[in-house]
């Protein structure tokens, strides 16, 4: 298990928590070495990182992992939740990256406490698909099975995904913007859910279940907490950044795909494009210009001459 500091939040007492801290920074290689911190701020106008914050391994699992027998199959099919792009590590990476970079001493709290906590699945997702993978190290049929861990890998996890492509930091999202990082994460938590979920789907193993809907339920928990913490930022839902969109422009629906579809795909109505300050272009390819500067397109919904071209 990984825990950011876990000394640090176990008083609430200001100078015991100084003290434990003081002593932690005398320990922490990183920090003589003058490596970065987690309280910053400036000290006669210059900028200060109090380098007071460092990771600390605990000699235990954040659940305790049990399987029947093992499933070399279903092994390989977990690593895309260990180096796969909705996986523990790319979450763990996202969010303390987008920690290590957050100005908001609150809501970097919460990224450094959950990116902490995915470090801790990946953990108990590694040790699971381990157990599932090891038949590899020696079993002729369960080593065809997963092949590149049996042969390059010696039958342990690799950060790799199901498929064998490396890990990437490319899969993370970090823009700098937290409004907007915490929006990815959002997303990133319900993409982790639902991996979990088809992976619950593909064993009928009780212990491997029982791992797969812990780690499943602390993604929803995540999900809620990044939406709490987005909500209270209190921007209005479409305020993001601080250029406004061109007024007018920004309402227009422009209903690029027209007519009526082989196997009768409708032109579909719904609040993304009717009511509210929503107007409707109907093919603007066809539709001259309202305002060229603005980019704004003449609204309606039967344009003649658009009907006649896309009839012909
Ligand atoms: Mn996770
Ligand atoms: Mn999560």
């Amino acid at each position: 298990m990984f825990w950011w500091a876990a000394v640090t939040f176990a008083s609430s007492d200001l100078l015991v928590k100084f003290r434990v801290l003081h002593a932690m920074h005398a320990w922490c290689q990183r920090c003589r070495a003058g490596g970065g911190g987690y309280f910053s701020g400036t000290k006669n106008g210059n900028p200060i990182a109090t380098q007071l914050a460092m990771y600390h391994h605990i000699k235990q699992l954040m659940y305790t992992v049990r399987i029947g027998q093992p499933d070399p199959r279903f092994g390989n099919m977990l690593l895309e939740q260990f180096g796969g792009a909705n996986g523990e590590l790319a979450a763990a990476m996202q969010y303390s990256l987008q920690g290590i970079n957050c100005d908001d001493p609150e809501r970097k709290d919460l990224l450094m406490d959950i990116g902490t906590e995915e470090l801790s699945h990946l953990e108990v997702v590694g040790a699971l698909a381990r157990m599932h993978l090891k038949p590899t190290k020696s079993d002729r049929n369960a080593a065809h099975a997963d092949p590149l861990i049996a042969i390059a890998g010696g039958g342990g996890v690799a950060f790799i995904n199901s498929m064998g492509n490396a890990w990437t930091a490319d899969y993370l999202k970090v823009t700098g913007e937290l409004d907007v990082d915490l929006r990815s994460n959002i997303a990133a938590e319900a993409r982790a859910k639902i991996v979990y979920e088809r992976l619950i789907n593909f064993t009928d193993d009780p212990g491997t279940i029982d791992t797969l809907q812990f780690l499943m339920s602390r993604e929803i928990t995540h999900l809620k907490a990044f939406t709490a913490a987005l909500e209270s930022m209190g921007k209005p839902q479409f305020s993001i950044g601080r250029i406004p969109p061109t007024p007018g422009l920004v309402d227009q629906y422009f209903n690029d795909s027209t007519g009526t579809g082989d196997r009768g795909e409708p032109d579909a109505k719904g609040p993304w494009n009717t009511g509210g300050d929503w107007q409707m272009v109907t093919a603007p390819a066809f539709q001259p210009f309202l305002s060229p500067d603005a980019g704004t397109r003449k609204p309606g919904e039967h344009a003649s001459e658009t009907n006649s071209f896309i009839q012909q």
